[in-house]
């Protein structure tokens, strides 16, 4: 009886270690895992069309050293991140990630990781209801996490993604204001229609992280979307020097999140963070601003990072097999300690790479 006890006591324990409670989702536009693993390219910094002042860009991104070149451009990814997580998408050392759809660009990849399978008739951006069923929505529906569930997004395609229209998930995205009535929530929602942001159909990232920070304060969701959006516009605009700074303050919001995390008795040791990424883009000075199926340059290569409970302290992590984006939402439900089978069986399976049992 007492062994039997024991047996129970252990195993309870063993689960308990496994799950995380809480979960936050992060993505980055399409930067790249050239940047992320090697810190800034040198052919590309020193472009005077790809940077508007080549000195400055490279006192705030170059070094010789390729360890202290990638911490100057993302400490706490390489830092924190790197030691306590996990991290793939490294194919300089046979670490190596792609996306399973055939597009590589951005609503087939967030369809993608958000569905863990590939749809087809999911091939373009437009802002058309996404037909599949999220695993954001599939939380929503049962009871442990009705209600608490949100998404920030800086791309106003988001709410289709989602389909917040069918999912009743609430999603902040592109420019809309928060629903919030406090005052900080007032000053934000005005000064997002105040700062004109460059592109017609994505906000700032500034606010798309104030509104969720904000959101995690006041309201513990359980499950919580966070996909930044400036890497993407940026290099599509071909400025390298914007991109880099873009991708310098996510990886700050990045610790500013985990750093609330680890300060909130809700959240502390019972949340689990992944980071990805919804495409790559071309390797060179020619083609580092472009991806997709047309352009042949390597746009399906794709990096994630993991931090949390459940997820190993390994750094980069060698894989036998290629991951796909698609065993995303696999693996986020088996870190909260839910059965993939029963959101989708046809979705990619959980990364067992990254996790600690
Ligand atoms: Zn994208």
């Amino acid at each position: 009886m007492f062994k039997k006890l024991i047996a129970v006591l252990a195993l309870s324990s063993s689960f308990m270690t496994i799950a995380a409670d809480n979960l936050i989702l992060v993505s980055i536009d399409g930067l790249r895992w050239q940047d992320v693993f090697n810190g800034a390219q040198m052919s590309i910094l020193e472009d005077k069309d790809a940077a508007a002042r080549p000195q400055e860009l490279k006192a705030d991104f170059w070094h010789d050293d390729l360890q202290q070149r990638r911490e100057k451009l993302m400490p706490f990814l390489w830092q924190t991140i790197a030691k306590q997580g996990a991290l793939i998408g490294n194919r300089d050392q046979g670490s190596n990630m792609s996306v399973a759809n055939p597009f590589m660009f951005s609503y087939p990849g967030y369809s993608e990781i958000l569905t863990g399978i590939v749809d087809p008739k999911i091939d373009s951006n437009d802002k058309i209801n996404n037909p599949n069923i999220t695993f954001l929505e599939w939380l929503n529906s049962k009871p442990k996490y009705k209600n608490k569930v949100a998404a920030f997004a800086s791309w106003d395609v988001f709410p289709y993604i989602i389909n917040s229209e069918r999912s009743k998930i609430p999603v902040n995205a592109g420019f809309d204001s928060s629903p919030e009535t406090d005052s900080y929530s007032q000053l934000l929602n005005q000064l997002q229609t105040e700062i004109p942001s460059p592109w017609h159909n994505v906000g700032f990232d500034a606010f798309t992280h104030r509104f969720a920070m904000h959101h995690l304060a006041l309201n513990k969701p359980k499950i919580t979307y966070i996909a930044y959006g400036e890497t993407d516009d940026f290099a599509h605009d071909g400025l390298y020097d914007q991109y880099l700074y873009a991708a310098k303050r996510t990886d700050r919001y990045l610790q500013e999140l985990w750093e609330f995390i680890q300060s909130t008795p809700e959240y502390r040791d019972n949340t689990v963070m992944l980071i990805v990424v919804d495409h790559g883009r071309g390797a060179q000075l020619a083609d580092w601003g472009k991806h997709g199926a047309k352009y042949d340059v390597g746009s399906e290569q794709v990096w994630l990072a993991a931090i949390g409970p459940g997820v190993k302290s390994a750094g980069t992590i060698t894989t036998p097999q290629e991951v796909k984006l698609n065993q995303i939402a696999a693996t986020a439900l088996t870190l909260l300690g839910e059965q993939t089978s029963d959101f989708n069986p046809a979705a990619g399976k959980p990364i067992t790479y990254i996790l600690s049992k």
